[in-house]
Formats: C-alpha cells, sequence, structure tokens
C-alpha cells in the first residue's frame, strides 16, 4: 500500500500503474456515472479503467499497481478554468466597485505598469491558489509576457492554455503596444514548451472595444496560419455593447461575425449581453462561450443568458476571471453561483442543475478550450487529472448526494489531493513538485 505522496516520479518506459481504491467517484463521463464503492487503475498519465472496486482485481494493470487506499473519499475529475488572468495575482481587492468600464480605468495604471517579474508574482500566486482549490487545467490571459503563464503552471504540475491578448494602442493608450510582441513572445514559447505535455497555447485579442477592426483580423488570421485557438472577450457588459453599437451599428457578437473571427477555434469570455440573433450566430459558426458568473455579478455587468447558449449547443466553460474582479480562484463557488444566479433571476428551480454546474466546470470546459478529448472526465483513455475530496455524507452516498455535495456543499477546504496526468501536484497543504516535500501527515 502506498499514498498519494509517492506518485510524483516520471512516467517510466516500462507501464506504470497506480490502483485508487476505497473512493466514491464521479466520473464525470457524458451519463455522470459514479462509482460509490469505486476504483480506478492508471496507466501512466491516463484513467485505464474505472468501476466498482470489487472488480478491480480482474483488470489487466491492477494486480502489479501501486495501490492507495483512499478512505472513503471523493474522487472527481480536476476542475477546468476557462478564463483567469493570473499575472493581475497580487492586485486582489484593490477595485472593488465600479463596473467593467470604470473599473478598468482605475485598475490601468497599476496593471498596465506591471512589470514581468510582477507578473510572474501574480501567476505563481493565482496558480498555487487555482491547484489548492481543485483546479487542473487554466486558460490564462494577458497583455505581456505570453510565456510566464504556462511556465509557472508547469512548474507546478497544472495544465494551462496560455497566450497574449492584443490591444490597439488608439483604443487602450494605458501601457505599451503589444502586437506583434504577443505573437512573437507566443511562438518563442511555444518553440521552448511544446514537448512539456501540460502547455498549449492561443493568440488573442483582447475585445472589440480595445481593438481596431485590423487588429482583431489580424490576429485570427495569425492564429489560423499556426493552427492555434483564438481568444477574445466578448459582449460582456451593455457599456460595451452601447459602444460598439455606436461605432459599428451592430452588437458585438454581430460584429466579430462580420469581421468574420467566430469559428469552432474561438473562445468568446463571458457573453452576458447577447440576443438570441447573438446566440444563433455563436451556434452557427461552433464557437465556445467562458462564462464567468461571479465576476459578471461583481461588476454588475448581468446575468448570462447560459442555459439558452447550452440549448443551442454552445459549448459553455465556466471561468474565474482574475483576482481583481472576482477575487477568488475558486470553481467550486462559480458552480454554486452559476446555479443560484439563473434559479434567482428566472425563477426556475430547474432552469440549471448541479449537473449542469458539473459538466460546465469539467467535461465542457475541456471541449471549450479544445483540449475535450483528453481532458474533463475520468473515461477510460482520458488523462488521469482528478481531485480527492474529504467529503462524506451522514447518511452514506447516492449519486444524487455526491453530485449534489460537489456542487453545493463542497469547496477548496474539502480538497486533499490534486493529480494531474497521474501525477501528484498537490497533497494535504504541499505541493511537491515546487519543494520536494513530503506531506506532513499520513494519507
Ligand atoms: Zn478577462
Amino acid at each position: 500500500m502506498s499514498d498519494l505522496r509517492d506518485i510524483t516520479a516520471p512516467p517510466a518506459l516500462e507501464p506504470r500503474y497506480t490502483l485508487l481504491r476505497n473512493a466514491a467517484i464521479y466520473t464525470g463521463d457524458a451519463a455522470h456515472t459514479c462509482h460509490l464503492r469505486g476504483a480506478m487503475l492508471i496507466r501512466n498519465d491516463r484513467v485505464t479503467w474505472c468501476g466498482p472496486e470489487a472488480d478491480a482485481a480482474s483488470i489487466p494493470g491492477a494486480l502489479e499497481a501501486c495501490a492507495i487506499d483512499l478512505g472513503g473519499r471523493v474522487v472527481m475529475p480536476g476542475l477546468i478554468n476557462t478564463h483567469a488572468h493570473g499575472g493581475m495575482g497580487l492586485h486582489r481587492g484593490c477595485c472593488d466597485d465600479g463596473g467593467l468600464f470604470a473599473w478598468a480605468r482605475t485598475i490601468a495604471p497599476h496593471t498596465s505598469a506591471l512589470t514581468l517579474e510582477q507578473a510572474r508574482q501574480g501567476c505563481e500566486l493565482a496558480v498555487r491558489e487555482m491547484v489548492r482549490n481543485g483546479i487542473t487545467t487554466a486558460c490564462d490571459c494577458t497583455r505581456y509576457g505570453a510565456g510566464i503563464f504556462s511556465s509557472v503552471a508547469t512548474d507546478m504540475g497544472m495544465r494551462s492554455l496560455s497566450g497574449a491578448l492584443a490591444n490597439s494602442p488608439s483604443l487602450r493608450p494605458n501601457g505599451r503596444p503589444n502586437w506583434p510582441l504577443a505573437l512573437q513572445e507566443t511562438l518563442e514559447t511555444i518553440g521552448q514548451r511544446r514537448d512539456d505535455g501540460l502547455s498549449r497555447f492561443y493568440l488573442g485579442a483582447h475585445s472589440p472595444y480595445s481593438c481596431t477592426p485590423e487588429l482583431i483580423v489580424e490576429v485570427k488570421q495569425a492564429a489560423r496560419e499556426h493552427g492555434l485557438p483564438f481568444v477574445i472577450h466578448a459582449a460582456e457588459c451593455r457599456d460595451e455593447v452601447d459602444w460598439v453599437q455606436t461605432r459599428y451599428g451592430c452588437s458585438p457578437i454581430e460584429w466579430l461575425h462580420r469581421l468574420g473571427v467566430l469559428d469552432p477555434q474561438t473562445l468568446l469570455a463571458h457573453c452576458v449581453c447577447v440576443d438570441a440573433d447573438d446566440i444563433e450566430r455563436i451556434a452557427a459558426s461552433g464557437a465556445a462561450v467562458s462564462h464567468n458568473p461571479v465576476s459578471n455579478a461583481k461588476l454588475a455587468s448581468g446575468i448570462a443568458p447560459v442555459p439558452q447558449m447550452r440549448a443551442r449547443g454552445i459549448p459553455v466553460g465556466l471561468g474565474t476571471d482574475s483576482t481583481l474582479s472576482n477575487n477568488a480562484l475558486n470553481l467550486f463557488q462559480e458552480m454554486k453561483f452559476a446555479v443560484l444566479l439563473q434559479r434567482a433571476h428566472r425563477l426556475d428551480a430547474t432552469i440549471l442543475t448541479a449537473r449542469d454546474a458539473l459538466r460546465m466546470a469539467t467535461s465542457e470546459g475541456g471541449h471549450a478550450l479544445g483540449w475535450g478529448a483528453d481532458i474533463g472526465s475520468l473515461a477510460p483513455g482520458r488523462l488521469a487529472d482528478l481531485v480527492v475530496l474529504d467529503l462524506q455524507h451522514p447518511l452514506g452516498w447516492t449519486s444524487e448526494r455526491l453530485l449534489s455535495d460537489i456542487v453545493y456543499a463542497a469547496g477548496p477546504q474539502h480538497v486533499h489531493a490534486v493529480m494531474v496526468g497521474g501525477q501528484t501536484i498537490f497533497e494535504g497543504g504541499r505541493f511537491p513538485r515546487l519543494d520536494g516535500s513530503r506531506a506532513p501527515r499520513p494519507f
């Protein structure tokens, strides 16, 4: 018998098997399958089997596996944060009141003046917080230093989809111009890190109100040339809609459609102020959406029509946004708040459910990032990215209680351990990849 602390070595040439046993497992597969007395077999970095513990002994590889007794704890897929700004990690609470445009004006002198070293420090704080909170993959946005977040995340063992968002100096005068610098930095970083197994990259433009149409088209064209996803903030608040309507005579989504940048490789952050026509545009294009309910509510931006977007087949992931607009990097909170917000807004207690929230925080988020074939569930063949929760139910687990507790009752305080690709990156309050420490207490 071993414990999770030992699962930090690189995969060996020979298959390395790990058996997680004595666990209540929410697999996050298409049927929301739970194995309440479950076990999971990991072969190197991927799940190879997950099922009732009683069946484990007959699974090839199980008998030679390093077996870990989880003591009845809960296992769920790693949480996927589809929108973050790790580089702002030093500025939590610096501006808590004000709508998006006023807020952005207030913080600009601080965030535009960040040095690369300060951005790195912010990323280090943000990545630690995310991992501690059960996040195994994050899509990060910055202005300068496109490679910083992925460098920090990889050191800690977390996956990332990262890059920089281009801005037009004529529309966003604070700070230095960052295009084509962002393209150069991103391509250099890809050259350095493409084989680390944890990092992916995108090219992005900040928003329709901070980028000229020429810049948005140029960035999207570069993304297509290099086979990279494209990320942009869109339709975040009423001020943005009014600004785009006044300048271009249409909605932000219609504007992006006219510019030809909506397609299945595009991720739209926010989409709070979208009407039925906008939703049809997004659905027809195949683009995905990152929903940031806490940030949108805190900035008084509004409530995104998540049920309508998902009903049209748009992949909607959950995001925390930054520590400046949220202020916690906590997807448990986002899951619960996403459900409660829709119910309170629509006066319909079935409009969004715990299952919907779990889906958005895991597999649908993975799909939104273009990573859906590998992450987001614990189905056989997926990467073994998972969270171990110290959760129990006084009446014992049923599948319904398990899903309910994860969304409505659990939080970072329940995160016992985090694995990415079958390697333990957080356990008992420690980050073994960072400090080489052993956990302070037995598992
Ligand atoms: Zn953002």
